[in-house]
């Protein structure tokens, strides 16, 4: 039921029972009126007759007394009338059954009316003293007719009241719910979402209040809608822009992750495939050469002057060698094929798929012409010599050792017979090519002691004195005279004789420590590890137990690696890191600057020191890019808590320069060339930087 019908029914309600009890009271008033001026008229008639009589009944006047009955009988209502003396009646008129019967107003007045006639009396008085009586009898249904006609009056009257009253209140209460209505209405508006909905405000009462208030509130609601809206939007553009850079920055780890893998397996200067990724292509031709029975071939190629090109014209002159060797190797090999920078200026070439020897032997002839295109250096223009040596997959080894061997030996045989390309042949076997010879002289220089350390003073900035030594590997050819480390260290690695070489270099570095300290001078010695030693598990214990045979306190040893050791599998170098770094030996990152260390692994790396490679220090003060590079590679170290170490350094203008950007210590030429150890002892007691032994005191062991 709505709101408006239950005011119109409330309001109804209330007045019909109101009006019913006005009617019920109305209607007893009248009755009760009624009666009452019936008794007072019959009294009354009957009082006035009676006094009207008094003079005829004294008289004893009967026919005035017979008129006076006969017209008061013309009175509509009275049904007989009497005049009665004490001697009896005098005169009376009517109908005879009332007449007949018994006067019943003696009695009571409750009792007068009786057969639908009421008795009245008057009495009729001469100075107060009662001569006789006028009877009169009323007809009850006449005086009934009167009632009812009033009380059907009243009812009419009650009725109209009532419709009034309904008509009054369906008006009030449409009146009254107007409000309510529009209020109605403006919350369905609101809920269906129409926000701002306003509603016509009629007067001043509280329902326009409410309206009014109302109104406001919608505004208010459609307002903070607007807002609201404008806040999401605001929240899917930010959402879309933090989205844009979720995936901007996903891309840049992508890329920088490829970039750190790509450079991980690829020479910084030639941008080729290094050792470790051309080892493992090498694995993947060979093994599936096996499965298909397919021939493949290995060229082993090697610059044939590079050494002097690189005294002459310079470092710089060296990388551009290099570049243009990559250039033309790429120029000439197909996609499938592979060219790596094994190291300094040695390259292998891999040519999976080819016919034959014929196909293999005018790849490398096509690659040497491209190498021997005459190249421009300053205002030098240098043609540069090469040696290829092919061995074929399965005719010339089997395994991928014996084909880099082979390939290898093929070179030498090239290079020895200044032949450009040759094929490997039996006759070219172990004994008959250096390198070859090498690695098997190499297990005997091993045993019998050949290798010996050659030092190199590092020189402290603040102190501007030595502050530690690297040791750097010579062997004591008896035939070849002094091998430097180029010449068999790539050697020791690819015959799996390098885990002996670093042992025999690490005690051969303790018993020098040893010896300096019975001369009373504790110099920390820098010995290079290979990233072999780097990936392998046992190598910590190994330099553990060397440190105990010899009883140096393992402070004064410090391991040298270089970035590309350490990103071959960092997660195994910095285990590795780790252990020696609990055992008390210091670790150092090695040619800095030629590799890629991702920030990530130089702070987990727990290095304490980083050597930026000669490359860029040794012209530093005349190529502004070095500058910048070294400085930006101190600053680094710096911030990583780290102490910058620069090696390379030739000349008195690049040391007051690194002194002047802040580097920490140098190494270099210019302060001393590697040195023999007693040669290095005298260097020590001579040079500025050294200091004089104090040969009687003798330091005795921690
Ligand atoms: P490296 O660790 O970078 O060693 C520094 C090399 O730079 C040494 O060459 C040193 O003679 C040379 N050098 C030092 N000062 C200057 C300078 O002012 N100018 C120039 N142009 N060169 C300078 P070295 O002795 O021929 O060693 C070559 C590399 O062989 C070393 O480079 C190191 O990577 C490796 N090596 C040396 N000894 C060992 C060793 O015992 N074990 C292993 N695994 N590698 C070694
Ligand atoms: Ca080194
Ligand atoms: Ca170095």
């Amino acid at each position: 039921m709505s709101f408006r019908l239950k005011i119109i029914f409330g309001v109804v309600a209330i007045q019909a029972v109101l009006l019913v009890i006005m009617i019920w009271n109305g209607l007893n008033v009248l009755k009760t009126s009624n009666e009452e001026a019936l008794l007072k008229r019959t009294d009354t008639t009957a009082k006035l007759f009676a006094s009207t009589t008094q003079a005829a009944v004294l008289a004893t006047d009967l026919a005035t007394l017979e008129s006076f009955v006969n017209g008061l009988l013309t009175n509509p209502g009275i049904v007989y009338a009497r005049v009665r003396s004490s001697q009896g009646v005098l005169a009376e008129g009517g109908e005879k059954k009332f007449l007949d019967r018994k006067f019943m107003a003696d009695t009571s007045l409750a009792s007068a009316e009786q057969d639908g006639v009421f008795d009245a009396y008057g009495d009729i008085l001469v100075s107060g003293e009662k001569y006789g009586r006028v009877e009169i009898g009323f007809s009850t249904a006449t005086i009934q007719q009167l009632i009812t006609g009033t009380r059907a009056k009243s009812l009419g009257l009650g009725i109209l009241n009532l419709l009034l009253v309904g008509l009054f209140s369906l008006a009030l209460g449409y009146y009254l719910t107007r409000g309510l209505n529009a209020l109605q209405q403006g919350a369905k508006q609101i809920a269906e979402g129409d926000l701002g909905y306003r509603i016509k405000v009629q007067g001043k009462d509280e329902l326009a209040q409410t309206a009014l208030a109302f109104n406001d509130m919608s505004a208010k609601l459609k307002h903070l809608d607007e807002e609201h809206i404008k806040k999401e939007i605001e929240i899917r553009r930010l959402n879309h822009a933090l989205e844009q850079r979720v995936v901007e920055r996903t891309t840049q780890l992508q890329d920088a992750n490829k970039q750190l893998e790509h450079q991980a397996l690829h020479d910084a200067l030639t941008k080729l495939p290094n050792r470790a990724l051309f080892y493992d292509r090498l694995r993947n031709t060979l093994s599936s050469a096996q499965r298909s029975q397919e021939l493949f071939a290995l060229v082993g190629l090697d610059l044939d002057s590079f050494k002097e090109i690189n005294d002459t014209l310079g470092h710089h002159a060296g990388d551009l060698v290099l570049q243009h060797v990559a250039n033309a190797c790429n120029k000439i090999l197909r996609e499938s094929d592979t060219v790596a920078r094994m190291g300094g200026d040695e390259f292998t070439i891999l040519l999976p798929k080819v016919t034959d020897m014929e196909h293999a032997v005018q790849v490398a002839q096509r690659v040497l012409a491209a190498i021997k295109e005459p190249l421009q250096i300053d205002e030098h223009l240098i043609e540069i010599g090469a040696s290829l040596g092919v061995a074929m997959f399965p005719q010339h080894g089997e395994d991928e050792l014996t084909l880099i061997m082979h390939g290898d030996a093929a070179m030498y045989e090239a290079k020895r017979q200044k032949l450009g390309v040759l094929v490997y042949q039996a006759e070219m076997g172990e004994g008959k090519n250096e390198a070859v010879a090498l690695k098997g002289e190499l297990r005997r220089a091993l045993s019998d002691g050949e290798l010996v350390l050659h030092f190199q003073p590092k020189i402290d900035f603040n102190a501007q004195k030595i502050n530690g030594v690297e040791a750097l590997v010579r062997w004591e050819h008896p035939r070849l005279g002094l091998l430097y480390p180029d010449k068999f260290i790539t050697l020791a690695e690819s015959s799996g004789q390098i885990k002996a070489l670093t042992l025999e270099v690490l005690k051969l570095a303790m018993q020098q420590i040893h010896v300096w300290r019975n001369q009373g001078v504790e110099l920390p010695v820098a010995v290079n590890i290979s990233a072999v030693n780097l990936q392998d598990h046992g190598f910590p214990e190994s330099v553990a137990e060397i440190i105990s045979e010899h009883q140096v306190p393992s402070r004064l040893l410090e391991l040298e690696v270089t970035e590309t050791a350490i990103m071959c599998e960092p997660l195994r170098a910095i285990e590795n890191i780790r252990k020696l770094n609990t055992m008390g030996v210091q670790v150092s990152i090695d040619d800095f600057g030629t590799g890629y260390s991702s920030m990530a692994y130089l702070q987990k790396l727990l290095v304490a020191k980083i050597k930026i490679d000669k490359s860029f220090v040794m012209d530093m003060d005349k190529r502004e890019k070095d500058d910048v590079i070294v400085r930006s590679t101190i600053d680094l170290a710096h911030n990583l808590g780290l102490k910058a170490v620069a090696e390379g350094v030739e000349s008195e203008e690049v040391w007051d320069r690194l002194k002047a950007m802040g580097c920490d210590s140098a190494q270099g030429y210019y302060m001393s060339k590697p040195l023999p150890s007693e040669k290095f002892t005298e260097w020590m007691q001579s040079s500025p930087w050294g200091f004089a032994l104090p040969s009687d005191k003798k330091v005795v062991n921690e």
